[in-house]
């Protein structure tokens, strides 16, 4: 296949794209490196089946020549990010997915949106199944990723109904691992760069707020076969097995041998309080669920960050 990636230098992007030169597909990735980070694809610059284009999928997307594949991963997507770049982040969401959308349907091509637990909010139901509507402040901080995730799921759905295009939808619960940016203020690379460098766990609130860590191999696997699969609702992928962030920050603790402890900090504004996906649908339609642990997965992560910090 001849597949576009948006965001496609971001950490899940840059995967994605290894993992599909690696199946043999023609990639053409685009990123406006605002979060992405060329870095993560330099490796692929020599293959003749892979083409960057450094592009805001916000306006006006051309590409030459057919595509079978649109795959939408281009959006800040961690709390920090989101909030300091509040437009950029709706505009992704909303103009970005309409471009994307626009040229998979130009090209004839199947379109798979990059979308997220936070549709779910502050959720009411817990797991989060899939028929569940969310709990989410619109005018909140986090609103802006949220509101434009929940907005671009709208309009897939729309150019699915209304125009036929072959539409995919993915909620991304917390993935983690190596390319993840040491300092996007998510709490995998903050408490792992904190432990490396001799200083306190950051533990927001009383760190009873619980999150499921997907390992980014068993994610990609799982976007790879909803792509190729005829499911045309979203599919929740992430990994089940729930923590408490302070059990978290204890696992970082052992994993690291860190000596340097936790200190609290103030909650951010609409944390979710609980996390956790209900992945039945996924088990039976893709075949689908999770395989690393998350020890070997945290390892390998710690690896990659002990050569940066
Ligand atoms: N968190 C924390 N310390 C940090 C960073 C995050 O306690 O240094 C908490 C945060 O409040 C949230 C959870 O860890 O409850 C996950 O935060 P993250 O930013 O990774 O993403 P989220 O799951 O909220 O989108």
């Amino acid at each position: 296949m001849r597949i576009l990636v948006t965001g496609g230098a971001g950490f899940l992007g840059s995967h994605l794209c290894d993992y599909l030169i690696e199946k043999d597909h023609e990639v053409i990735c685009i990123d406006n490196l605002i979060t992405g980070n060329i870095g993560n694809i330099g490796h692929l610059s020599g293959s003749e089946k892979f083409h960057f284009i450094k592009h805001d999928v916000t306006e006006y997307i051309f590409i030459p020549g057919h595509l079978d594949a649109v795959l939408h991963f281009a959006s800040p997507a961690s709390p920090v990010d989101y909030l300091e770049y509040p437009s950029q982040t709706l505009k992704v969401g909303s103009l970005g997915t309409h471009k994307a959308l626009g040229l998979a349907r130009e090209k004839g091509a199947r379109f798979l949106l990059a979308s997220t637990s936070e549709i779910y909010g502050d959720p009411m139901v817990h797991p989060q199944p899939e028929d569940y509507w969310g709990n989410v402040n619109t005018i909140g901080p986090r609103g802006v990723y949220d509101e434009a995730k929940r907005f671009a799921e709208a309009m897939t759905m729309a150019y699915h109904r209304f125009h036929g295009i072959e539409t995919r939808i993915v909620r991304i619960f917390n993935t983690y691992g190596p390319r993840m940016r040491l300092n996007d203020g998510r709490v995998v690379p903050n408490f792992i760069s904190q432990a490396l460098s001799g200083k306190p766990l950051t533990v927001y609130g009383d760190g009873s707020q619980t999150r499921s860590f997907c390992y980014y191999t068993d994610m990609i696997e799982g976007i790879y076969r909803l792509l190729k699969s005829d499911v045309d609702t979203p599919v929740n992928l992430g990994n089940p097995n729930e923590y408490t962030i302070l059990e978290f920050a204890k696992k970082i603790i052992e994993a690291t041998g860190s000596a340097d402890g936790i200190i609290h900090k103030k909650l951010p504004q609409d944390d979710p309080k609980v996390r956790c996906p209900d992945i039945t649908k996924a088990r039976e339609l893709l075949g689908w669920e999770p395989k690393v642990s998350l020890d070997e997965g945290l390892k390998k992560t710690i690896g990659f960050f002990s050569k940066s910090v």
